[in-house]
């Protein structure tokens, strides 16, 4: 595995790679890596010739309340977890590298970002729009792999893409998930017991509300409310929102369209932002 120092040594690379027709796959992440980014990594050996990753904890795509400083960081075991996943190129770009200084350009999507997640942490998506932008133009992957868990941001991306006629396939990959449904995120590491404990019902929730479908239920207010009334018996836990939205669109469905609903939703667990969401 080759560990990069600077934007330098990727561009080299990059032009490397485009002159020797092989295919790159790009797996973007914070780190604090999980089996949910290795099954990525592992997608993108499969698909793919060569496969680069980057850990960034983004600043631009956190607010200023947010958790940036306590997102888990862990270098030494995402190096060692790539290295046993078998990636051929590390990056764990700077601030600096990413963001000189005087750097005053942002990529914003306008629609999708302003739903879901996006009502309440208004510059997130900018930050992931940007973010993304500059290590495509730097890598220049053949694809992207993207995590289903962030449901909405995987369509934001592949509007970015179809938008900006960029020159790469975001490919979409499932949630993993612990043994009780938790969804594996990186801040999960960040749960106290008995937050982890709790935690459990947020898939419950949705698995409630699949089976409440499954027996012929379409009216989609009533679904989300059945999924409240089940998380808030948590005391822990505070609803951020629970929406029931075009799988397309992110635009809210009064009735469950099969195989165009997206449930999604956001809770608070102390001061830990979790998201998940299932489709139907
Ligand atoms: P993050 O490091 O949280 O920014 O995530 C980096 C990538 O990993 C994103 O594309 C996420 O959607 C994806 N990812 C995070 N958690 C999971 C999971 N539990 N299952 C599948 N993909 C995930």
């Amino acid at each position: 595995m080759q560990k990069l120092n600077s934007s330098k040594e990727i561009k080299e690379l990059s032009s490397k790679w485009q002159n020797s027709g092989q295919k790159v796959g790009f797996v973007p992440t914070m780190g604090n890596l999980h089996k949910g980014h290795l099954s990525l990594i592992e997608e993108a050996k499969l698909q793919c010739d060569l496969v680069v990753v980057s850990i960034f904890v983004n600043p631009e795509q956190f607010g200023p309340n947010e958790d940036f400083k306590e997102y888990p960081r862990n270098e030494a075991s995402d190096n060692q977890l790539c290295q046993q996943a078998g990636v051929d190129v590390l990056w764990f770009p700077t601030e600096e590298q990413i963001y000189p200084q005087g750097f005053s350009t942002y990529a914003q999507e306008e629609d999708l970002s302003r739903c879901l997640c996006g009502k309440s942490r208004h510059d997130h998506f900018r930050g992931v729009c940007t973010v993304l932008t500059i290590l495509f133009n730097l890598i220049r992957p053949h694809k992207v792999f993207l995590g289903q868990k962030d449901a909405q941001q995987t369509l934001i991306v592949k509007k970015m893409i179809k938008d900006w006629h960029l020159p790469l396939e975001a490919v979409v990959c499932p949630s993993i998930r612990e043994s009780d449904g938790l969804a594996m995120s990186s801040r999960n590491a960040n749960l106290s017991r008995e937050q982890r404990a709790q935690s459990a019902v947020i898939y419950q929730s949705l698995t409630a509300a699949k089976e409440l479908i499954q027996e012929g239920k379409t009216d989609a207010s009533r679904i989300a409310g059945e999924i409240n009334h089940i998380l808030t018996k948590k005391r822990l836990l505070r609803v951020i929102y629970i929406e029931i939205v075009s799988k397309k669109t992110l635009k809210p469905l009064k009735n469950i369209e099969t195989g165009n609903t997206l449930i999604a939703l956001a809770v608070w667990l102390g001061s830990i932002r979790l998201i998940d969401n299932i489709e139907v």
